[in-house]
């Protein structure tokens, strides 16, 4: 089993609080397709014989591209990997770009899942992050996908803005449950160095909320999520029932993957590939016939850490054999924090398995460094 991620390095404006690798100016963008489908080609035997189960194109804004490109990109994926016949292949469109055009397109060349990033359905609030589309936009967008048959469909939400009353949050939860999106990934606002944002609060134009309200906010949607059937399987991610992300709970399970484009990492079990975040040097490079990339080799210790970190915030929890496992050293000290916080109401443990607690998927970050050697 193994998931291809792309990743598609532009938008259409520069959301104030984004800090992902992107760019603004869409010149490129041709000769990126060309270039991402030279890298699918070097990366033919990055995995041996791998087949090929979930596929993500993810930015960025993929639903970005010309239908033309995409097709170029889906044929340098087919002709080069096994893909099973049942993989998940999930694109992340902003609302903007769903028109019955483009929807039916992306089916076509075998897309079966949309991460629409709506991160809000409050049109003042959508203008203050600098987003490229209204309520409407989404509300009309989700429709006609899923008249136009994408039946799984996930809606991003983001909390932890300045002008998020309880009222507010509560409703806009309801608008996505109503919408029937099979899928919530919904994470607090942050403000990360050298954004918009961070020059906003930097100058008093903006304040951050408190971890109180953040808090809150959580508390709201994990109670919501639950009260229609949604299930809370990652901290940040609710699914109705067999609608997890296939592709993200194989990052969180340990599996290996290809990561295609600038930015974008690879793994394959013993060592992580790291592409670099520059698109003129990516586009050059991969011209010449080379990736640029570092690489890191894992050593135990990393590989307990990054088993922590991604396994504890999902409804698989930790295991103590595996613990055990990878971690054989710190295993005695592991074990008495791990009974402190149950003590504490912030895990519970059936069977060797350890899991967060309401309370502690509240304080999952500080429980997870606790945890980390
Ligand atoms: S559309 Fe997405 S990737 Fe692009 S700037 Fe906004 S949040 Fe970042």
């Amino acid at each position: 089993m193994a998931g291809i991620y792309i990743h598609i390095p532009f938008c259409h404006k520069a959301c104030t609080y984004c800090n992902f690798h992107f760019s603004t100016n869409l010149t490129l963008v041709a000769k990126m397709v060309t270039a991402l489908c030279q890298e699918l080609e070097l990366k033919k035997t990055y995995l041996d014989n791998p087949s090929i189960d979930t596929i993500y194109l993810g930015g960025g804004t993929p639903s970005i591209l010309h239908t033309s490109q995409l097709a170029q990109l889906f044929q340098a994926i087919y002709s080069t990997f096994a893909v099973s016949h049942k993989a998940e292949i999930t694109l992340e469109a902003n609302p903007e770009d769903l028109s019955k055009e483009n929807i039916l397109f992306w089916k076509n060349v075998g897309v079966n899942r949309l991460s629409i990033g709506i991160q809000s359905f409050q049109d003042d609030t959508l203008k203050w992050m600098n987003r490229n589309h209204s309520k409407n936009d989404s509300v009309r967008g989700v429709q006609m996908a899923q008249n136009l048959g994408i039946e799984n469909l996930s809606i991003d939400l983001i909390y932890g803005t300045p002008d998020l009353t309880e009222e507010l949050w509560r409703r806009e939860i309801q608008t996505a449950i109503e919408l029937q999106a099979t899928h919530i990934s919904s994470y607090c606002l942050t403000i990360e160095d050298k954004t918009a944002l961070a020059n906003q609060v930097k100058k008093g134009l903006s304040s951050p909320v408190s971890d109180e309200q953040s808090e809150l906010q959580l508390l709201i949607l994990m109670e919501e999520m639950e009260l229609a059937g949604y299930e809370h399987y990652e901290i940040s991610n609710f699914c109705k029932p067999s609608f997890e992300s296939k592709h993200n709970s194989s990052y969180w399970k340990g599996l290996p993957y290809i990561g295609i484009g600038p930015g974008a990492h690879s793994y394959n079990l013993s060592s992580r590939q790291f592409n670099v975040s520059n698109n003129v040097q990516y586009i050059n490079d991969l011209s010449t016939g080379k990736i640029p990339f570092t690489e890191e080799l894992l050593t135990q210790q990393d590989l307990y850490n990054e088993y922590i970190l991604t396994r504890l915030r999902t409804k698989w929890g930790i295991d103590l054999n595996e613990i055990a496992r990878l971690n054989p050293t710190h295993l005695p000290k592991i074990q008495r924090l791990l009974s402190n916080f149950i003590e504490n109401g912030f895990l519970d443990e059936i069977n060797g398995l350890f899991r967060l607690t309401t309370k502690g998927k509240l304080l999952a970050d500080e429980i997870t460094l606790q945890l980390m050697v």
